[in-house]
């Protein structure tokens, strides 16, 4: 299980590019592997539009245990919101000896953050507005969780062609909790060629510009906007009176 990170080859760790180079079957989300091709020369790549998650995992072990060394990859971070945790659910299921190892990535709010200033520098909560795989009464209830402790809110997958209410939705819930000057980033492809910033407030937010390829940042009572990068201070102002 490797992460490729966000987009960028420069993003994906030498950890992460020497374990792909060394094995000898690769596969995964096309557009994760369209994104390190270069790195793909002499390898049996099988890519995603050919199975749907469970059925790639198991065709992975499969690989693997016929003795062939298999790399499963993601996008970001394997374990976070992607396939890490699947391919333990089905080893677990099958029983299998196949020798697992993951190996981080770095993740869409690591680069995310990277791109907007310093917005994660305090207590944060990371959602994932998707409601494919969990409740909408769920998410709802960890948004309002998160927002009522003022947590700095990292959303993942806020907004698909067929999924387009509920980062609306999420809005409407964090402003009974914060002001319209609340701070919101917006990264679209962070690292990739259509990579696009977005510094925002709870009031100029426009839910209808985010796109599946893009993280959105709340920030908590405390962030603020600078020189149009967001940052959530740390308290050290505060405590040493500077
Ligand atoms: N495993 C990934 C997350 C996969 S879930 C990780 O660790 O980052 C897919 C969601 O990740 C997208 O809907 C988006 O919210 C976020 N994401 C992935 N790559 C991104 C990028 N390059 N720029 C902005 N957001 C990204």
């Amino acid at each position: 299980m490797v992460g490729t990170g966000p987009g960028s080859l420069d993003y994906l760790t030498p950890a992460a590019r020497s374990i792909i180079e060394t094995c000898d079957v690769v596969l995964g989300y096309n557009t994760y592997l369209e994104l390190i091709e270069p790195i793909l020369q002499g390898k049996t790549v099988i890519s995603s539009a050919m199975m749907q998650e469970v059925e790639r995992v198991r065709k992975a072990l499969e690989i693997a245990e016929s003795g062939k060394k298999v790399c499963l990859v993601s996008g970001g971070d394997p374990g976070i919101y992607a396939m890490a945790g699947l391919v333990f659910d089905v080893a677990k299921s099958l029983n299998s000896s196949v020798q697992i190892e993951v190996v981080a990535g770095i993740a869409a709010l690591n680069s995310c953050a990277e791109r907007l200033g310093a917005p994660l520098m305090h207590d944060f909560a990371v959602i994932s507005l998707s409601d494919l795989l969990t409740p909408w009464e769920v998410i709802e209830k960890r948004l309002e969780a998160a927002a009522s402790a003022d947590f700095v809110m990292v959303i993942y997958n806020p907004r698909s062609k067929k999924r387009t209410w509920q980062l609306q939705s999420a809005v409407t819930l964090i402003r009974r909790f914060r002001t319209g000057e609340t701070p919101v980033g917006i990264v679209k492809s962070a690292t990739r060629k259509d990579e696009e910033i977005i510094i925002a407030t709870l009031d100029t937010f426009e839910p209808t510009v985010v796109t599946m390829q893009s993280t959105v940042i709340f920030g908590n009572s405390k962030s603020y906007i600078w020189n149009n990068r967001m940052v959530t201070p740390r308290g050290y102002l505060d405590k040493y009176h500077l």
